[in-house]
């Protein structure tokens, strides 16, 4: 995978899934822009990458403003690859679901990554072709008590993610998804053992993932090893439970 040339911006880049996501676009040689709110956490990761001789520069929005979100895709410039991955995750039974956490979700999981494709895959198809690769979950395709809202949010966002692949295909942009599925990081780290547990036992392999793993499958979407694909929800969970 040769990124080279190539300049990425990771939402959500300066924690679990996005930072790694960062640190291996870098190696494989794409300018990363780090983007997250944690200006700390944010020079630790420019300065992880720099550290490994490649270039990184960190910018920091909220992502459930609207405005930040814009201010964030122009001070980003020209990219070749967007990786929507900043998100949160809050499991609730519907009638405990507050309509504040309803927006929440929305806007950081579907609207920002909406605004974000619309405002840059215009230019990636301008300068001839680029990738996208949206991070949803498993849970959007498996129904699991107390993840509604969540899993909402997100299945938008595969729907969106096959909307965007047929209107950019003949432009040159790629557009996909990966569906993780339980992975240790900071966001699960407040979520008791046993329940993490829990959640990978829904799946096949019965085990909780690292977030390099699910890193490994982003990039290869994002890079051009993934040429012939586009449209496509990949599922990184372990294996969906009972398929064999
Ligand atoms: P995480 O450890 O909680 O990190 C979340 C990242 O998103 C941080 O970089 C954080 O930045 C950023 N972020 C959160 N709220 C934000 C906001 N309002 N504006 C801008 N940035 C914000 O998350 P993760 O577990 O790695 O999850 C990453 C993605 O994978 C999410 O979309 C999640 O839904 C998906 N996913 C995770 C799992 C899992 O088990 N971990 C499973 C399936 C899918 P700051 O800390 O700098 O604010």
């Amino acid at each position: 995978m040769n990124l080279s040339g190539s300049t990425a911006l990771v939402t959500g880049a300066t924690a679990g899934i996005g930072r790694a996501v960062a640190l291996q676009l870098a190696r494989e040689g794409a300018e990363v822009v780090v983007h997250g709110r944690d200006a700390d956490r944010g020079r630790a990761v420019v300065g992880e990458i720099e550290a490994g001789g490649r270039a990184a520069r960190f910018v920091q929005a909220d992502l459930t403003d609207a405005a930040d979100v814009l201010r964030l895709a122009e001070r980003a410039g020209e990219v070749d690859v967007l990786v929507n991955n900043a998100g949160i995750y809050r499991f609730l039974p519907t009638s405990q679901m507050t309509a504040e956490l309803f927006d929440l979700h929305m806007n950081l999981n579907t609207k920002a990554p909406y605004l974000l494709v619309r405002a840059l895959a215009p230019g990636m198809a301008e300068r001839g072709g680029g990738s996208i690769v949206n991070v949803s979950t498993l849970a959007a395709a498996v129904p699991t008590k107390g993840t509604g809202m969540y899993a909402a949010s997100k299945a938008a966002l595969e729907q969106l993610t096959r909307v965007w692949a047929a209107e950019y295909a003949d432009q040159g942009v790629r557009v996909n998804a990966v569906a993780p599925g339980p992975t240790r990081t900071p966001g699960t780290d407040d979520m008791d053992a046993a329940t993490l547990k829990a959640v990978a036992d829904t799946t096949a392999m019965r085990r909780v993932a690292e977030p390099a793993e699910v890193a490994e499958a982003i990039v290869f979407l994002a890079s051009d090893r993934a040429s012939d694909i586009t449209g496509v929800v990949l599922e990184v969970a372990g294996g969906r439970l009972g398929i064999g």
